[in-house]
């Protein structure tokens, strides 16, 4: 069976021989097909809207390897914390991930599995948890309904919702990760308001920023502004940690405000907060410069080690986030 991988899963275990400037921490798997997926989704390269390398996810790219030669790779890897299989809608997708899972299960490789869907049936995920799947990414991608059908997500929002119940009553609230993409037009009040209304559910939330891939509908749409990146990285982390983060914002016309006390004590004890600005997943999940370019700007740092190294980006763009309270969209 033939499946793709990430250049830096590749790198890794030795199947490619490239450079790499940070590992990535988990195996990351792609579902394999030629003419991508049959969803039209307008920023994603696997989309059939799309003109882009089939070996694209975001800017990061994923060429095809034998299943069996990736598992073994993998295996003798101990970098790795955890797999990650990532799907496309395609005939027989479902069918696909179960032979991935017990391949790795047949090579002995016991690491965590996470698997990111679309919507499926209740019995499925069932299947996905009798197999040792412990977490489940669903890409809503957008935060609002509008933006949802925008953007041609498949299926519709309230599908999502109920694939997304479904998920929890499986796999517990607390197994469940919502990737939402920052800069694909949803304003910050409705992108907040989103992490509120997720996270209110008891589900986390994956961050990314928006990132153009050439020949996508969406490639000449701007990279999110970083500064406002660094806000809503903010929100999501004091969401999470269940403060009401009514009290640290000023919304205004619908434009959101951070207060400058908040990000001054971020500032001022910095050390303590590096975990905000961290790449946002599943355990063990790093995604290196899945968003960004080796050279920066880097709206997810995939270690600390990593963000100490561009601590005085990171801190000069805090100074400008205190001054300004983040840029008015
Ligand atoms: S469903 Fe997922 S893989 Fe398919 S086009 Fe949309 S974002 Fe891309």
């Amino acid at each position: 069976m033939i499946v793709r991988a990430s250049i830096g899963t590749l790198a890794t275990i030795g199947l490619l021989n490239i450079d790499i400037v940070e590992k990535p921490t988990t195996a990351y798997i792609l579902l394999y097909s030629q003419s991508g997926c049959l969803g039209t989704c307008m920023f994603c390269s696997q989309s059939m809207l799309s003109t882009s390398s089939k070996s694209l996810v975001s800017r990061v790219s994923w060429p095809e390897v034998d299943l069996k030669v990736l598992t073994r790779g993998i295996k003798g890897c101990d970098v790795f914390e955890r797999v990650c299989i990532q799907t496309v809608i395609k005939e027989g997708f479902k069918e696909d991930v179960l032979k991935i899972i017990n391949t790795l299960r047949s090579e002995g490789i016991g690491k965590p599995v996470s698997v990111s869907l679309t919507p499926t049936d209740k019995d499925y995920l069932i299947l996905l948890k009798d197999l040792g799947v412990d977490y489940l990414g669903i890409g809503f991608d957008a935060a609002t309904p509008k933006t949802f059908n925008l953007v041609k997500k498949p299926y519709s929002w309230q599908t999502y919702l109920e694939f997304l119940r479904d998920c929890m009553d499986v796999f517990g609230p607390n197994k469940i990760y919502i990737h939402l993409i920052y800069g694909l037009g949803d304003n910050d009040l409705e992108f907040i308001n989103a992490m509120k209304y997720f996270i209110g559910l008891g589900v986390r939330i994956a961050l990314f920023a928006f990132t153009p891939v050439k020949g996508t509908p969406y490639e000449s749409r701007n990279k999110p502004n970083i500064i406002n990146y660094r806000k809503v990285q903010i929100l999501r982390y004091l969401l999470t940690l269940g403060y009401n983060v009514d009290d640290y914002i000023i919304v205004n016309n619908g434009n959101v405000y951070l207060r400058r006390e908040l990000v001054r004590n971020i500032l001022e004890n910095i050390d303590g907060y590096l975990n905000v600005f961290i790449t946002s997943g599943c355990p063990g999940c790093n995604r290196p410069f899945y968003n960004e370019s080796v050279r920066g700007p880097y709206y997810n740092y995939p270690s600390t080690n990593f963000l100490r190294k561009h601590i005085s980006d990171l801190m000069r763009e805090l100074r400008i986030l205190m001054d300004e309270g983040g840029s008015i969209r």
